[in-house]
């Protein structure tokens, strides 16, 4: 399911999106200079198709038309082949930030970070952990058949942002139109064919009140519950194994109970502390980049500059990760840490009180009048946090991987700047410097503007013709 990569189009950087329309510019001025040539070979033909059809009546006359689409269209592919432009020419660097507004960070006072997959970035062993207990976990409390302990973590089955229908047990693409995008539509660990999927949903639009919101609730019965988090990639291939299991063998199961009890087994798996205890054991096989965080990190603590945290995770966990990747030290660097934060609801929801915890876990119960360094605080919420910092506004440059709870949210409702964390972005970009990436793009834009100018011809040999241009093009695609 590799090219289910798309839902990726919406966090696109204006890096990628700058690089994208150079090629659209150069393939359309590549494709104006053909018209303006084609514009006297067209003529030419249509005379010629003229003449024909004076002579030999209709049908020719069908023949050449469609004949003269083929000349343009063979023109138009050999410029566009001849004008590419080189591989190294347009690559981007996929280590690159890219910016969508203009700031100058030395004017950047306060910098807030997530915890994970932001500051700890996690290997592939964190998804086949979390895959694999979740799974013995549906085996030994859920009673789901011993056999499925023959599936395993599938690494490049699932994206983030895909959507999954509770009730049908599909999962797929929806684009930011609503519209289920035909080739992405999986039922278990097998494509479902467009026809199905047309006759399914009536079309491929899904209307906004059956869409869920990012928390998998719906206000009618149906819902389409997306995957936002990097920690949902297991959740995905573990619900698909388990749809797979039981079509391959005939089983009848109930979708949406189906859909809950791998819920409830992924969250187990965090809630528990099971998957805090693995990682926390072997700590190096789980954690990436840590000495490009601790780099960041010293930097801005040398410039000076205000720093906190706001994590989900709890104390002991996070404690282990920054030891390893900052030092034993790790807290004199942070301002602020709060952990167990209950995100997106600390953003959103002003109820919960700040409750300061021990080194040793335990919570105390004494009223907070303000944030102190060297002190560990758990859940609170963000209007109480910007009334006791009063850090407000852009001078804040907040870090975080979710983009509705870490960024969304944040830059909507309080005007912090956000730096979003999208790992993701490092392969796309590899595949956007590639030399097929580039010429398929370059002939997909002038072929799309050879579509818009020959559609308006009405007769049915160059119809025929740009219905086959159509085709193509969505094969490109
Ligand atoms: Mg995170």
């Amino acid at each position: 399911m590799g090219h289910l990569s798309a839902p990726l189009s919406c966090l696109l950087s204006p890096g990628i999106a700058s690089l994208l329309r150079r090629h659209v510019l150069k393939a359309s001025h590549h494709f104006s200079a053909v018209s303006r040539r084609r514009g006297r070979g067209r003529s030419d033909l249509l005379s010629r198709s003229r003449a024909s059809a004076r002579t030999d009546r209709a049908s020719s006359a069908c023949g050449s038309s469609a004949d003269s689409l083929w000349s343009v269209y063979n023109h138009t592919k050999r410029h566009t082949q001849d004008a590419m432009p080189s591989v190294s020419s347009v690559s981007v660097d996929p280590d690159s930030i890219f910016a969508n507004n203009e700031m100058s960070l030395r004017d950047t006072e306060v910098y807030g970070f997530d915890y994970d997959y932001t500051l700890a970035f996690y290997s592939s062993h964190l998804h086949t952990l979390i895959f694999d207990i979740a799974r013995d976990i549906l085996i030994s409390k859920h009673r789901y058949p011993e056999g499925l302990r023959a599936y395993e973590y599938i690494p490049d089955f699932a994206v983030r942002g895909l959507h999954y229908d509770v009730q049908k047990a599909l999962l797929m693409k929806i684009d930011a139109f609503h519209y289920i995008q035909l080739g992405t539509v999986y039922r278990g660990l097998h494509p479902v064919p467009d026809e199905e999927v047309v006759a399914m949903y009536d079309g491929c639009h899904v209307p906004l009140e059956i869409m869920s919101d990012f928390y998998g609730k719906s206000s009618h019965g149906q819902s389409m519950k997306q995957f936002m988090d990097i920690f949902s990639l297991p959740e995905m291939s573990l619900l698909s194994c388990v749809n797979d299991f039981f079509m391959k063998h005939n089983i009848d199961y109930e979708p949406v109970h189906l859909h809950k009890d791998v819920k409830e087994a992924i969250r187990d798996v965090h809630v528990k502390g099971i998957m805090y205890r693995a990682v926390e054991a072997d700590i190096g096989k789980y954690i990436c980049y840590g000495e490009q965080s601790h780099a960041v990190l010293k930097k801005l603590h040398e410039h000076g500059k205000k720093m906190f945290l706001i994590t989900n995770s709890p104390f002991d966990f996070v404690d282990r990760g920054m030891s390893y990747i900052v030092g034993r030290d790790w807290r004199d660097l942070f301002d602020v840490v709060i952990v167990q934060a209950d995100k997106p609801g600390f953003f959103n929801d002003r109820r919960k009180p700040f409750r300061r915890v021990t080194d040793k876990g335990a919570l105390l119960w004494d009223r907070i009048h303000k944030l102190e360094k060297g002190q560990i605080y758990k859940q609170g919420n963000l209007y109480e946090f910007l009334r006791l910092t009063g850090w407000r506004g852009s001078k804040v440059l907040y870090f975080g991987d979710h983009i509705y709870s870490d960024l969304a949210d944040l830059t909507l409702k309080h005007g912090w700047r956000t730096g979003a964390i999208v790992p993701e972005l490092r392969e796309e970009i590899k595949i956007m410097n590639t030399e097929e990436y580039v010429h398929t793009v370059s002939w997909m834009q002038a072929l799309t503007g050879l579509i818009e100018q020959m559609q308006v011809r009405r007769d049915a040999a160059s119809q025929a013709v740009v219905g086959e241009w159509i085709r193509e093009r969505q094969a490109m695609r």
